[in-house]
């Protein structure tokens, strides 16, 4: 090979690199989002408006990382955090979020009540896109009727991005500093906090003390009636429905009032060890809370439902009478709990603790339980 058709080969290689990246800039055709700096900028915005960030005083809840491609500002991110001397446990609290949200950031200052809710927007050009700061203090905005009709009229505005309550709730609960860190993982998946998955904090707590999570046993929740406790058994127990861990289906009014006891679901225990499947049937009664925490029937949702959290965030209220009840507990073999998660079945009727018709409660007619009818009426009338 001559010097000259090396040098062609040079010109040929260079001309072709120069094309590739020329390819690269023209918009639309590169999908590497432009990190540059954004988090910083996100940083100096917050503490801008706040006076700063201090450990002592800042919550950050973010959906960083679920919108879609998010994951890049990752580490820009975590690097502005650990600077200010932030701790992952005490100072941030990232949500889950769905992959077409926005990518947002609410700082909270606890000192001041001042929460400043940042959105950002990225791809071909990264910056902040919309900003505000709002003091969410719940003491302050719950004073009286003028202080909650101005923060309903912001909730309505959607001040932040139709995320008021979430982080309303989320920053005062954290403020309190009676936070469980393990029911912050659970809104961590939950993504805002109120009575449901409070309650489901309560019931996953009732279940542990009572048949303890040992070595050799797992729980298959069926929670039917469903409502937001659901979120905290999948992350607290693994109860994933990929995993066949959590069975969730509704019931209707007349189901609910024939079972009894406001259902909350049946907490299904198998002991490997002991060789054992026991169906624990447990009821939740919201009217407890309602009685207890002091919200007024008038309240907002943002008021009673944050006054229903707070009571239920003290342990000591855990074992008041009525709060969680055994309706029922139900040795079964595996047919029956392969029955339960059946698509046609009714895991009440499957039990024996509701006719098919659902309208009455078999115990107190003195019709026989398991097996003997559970399988027989398809499909369930609904009435
Ligand atoms: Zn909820």
């Amino acid at each position: 090979m001559n010097i000259k058709r090396i040098k062609a080969k040079f010109i040929y290689l260079v001309f072709l690199t120069a094309l590739v990246f020329s390819l690269g800039a023209i918009p639309g055709m590169a999908h590497e989002v432009n990190n540059s700096e954004l988090m910083a900028q996100v940083f100096a915005a917050a503490e801008a408006e706040l006076g700063g960030i201090e450990p002592e005083n800042t919550l950050i809840i973010t959906d960083l990382g679920s919108p879609a491609e998010s994951y890049v500002f990752l580490d820009e991110f975590y690097s502005e955090f650990y600077e200010r001397d932030l701790l992952y446990t005490k100072n941030l609290l990232v949500v889950q979020n769905s992959r077409n949200s926005p990518l947002w950031f609410a700082f909270f200052d606890k000192s001041s009540g001042n929460c400043t809710y940042i959105e950002v927007s990225y791809g071909n050009e990264s910056e902040i896109s919309y900003q505000v700061t709002e003091n969410i203090a719940f003491d302050a905005l719950s004073k009286n009727q003028e202080s909650i009709a101005a923060w309903n009229e912001k909730v309505n505005a959607k001040v932040f991005d139709g995320r008021e309550f979430a982080i309303l709730t989320i920053s005062n609960g954290w403020a309190t500093g009676k936070f469980d860190y393990e029911l912050m993982q659970c809104l961590e998946l939950h993504n805002h906090f109120c009575p449901g998955v409070s309650s489901g904090f309560v019931l996953a707590h009732w279940m542990e003390e009572n048949y303890p999570l040992e070595e050799g046993v797992s729980y298959t929740v069926f929670s039917c009636p469903n409502w937001c406790k659901e979120d905290v058994f999948v992350k607290r127990w693994d109860t994933t429905p990929g995993k066949g861990g959590i069975w969730v289906s509704s019931l209707t009014d007349n189901e609910k009032e024939a079972i009894g006891n406001s259902p909350a679901g049946i907490f299904v225990v198998t002991d490997k060890n002991a060789g054992t499947i026991k169906a624990v049937v447990l009821g939740f009664d919201f009217n407890v809370v309602n009685a207890e925490s002091g919200a007024k029937t008038d309240d907002p949702a943002w008021v009673s439902k944050y006054l229903a959290d707070l009571w239920l965030m003290d342990q000591d209220n855990w074992d008041k009478e009525g709060l969680v009840s055994v309706i029922s507990v139900i040795d079964i073999d595996e047919a029956t709990l392969n029955e339960m998660k059946r698509a046609d079945n009714n895991p009440y009727v499957v039990l024996g603790l509701l006719n098919p018709a659902g309208n009455v409660n078999p115990s107190k007619n003195g019709i026989p339980g398991i097996g003997n009818w559970a399988n027989k009426f398809k499909p369930m009338q609904k009435v």
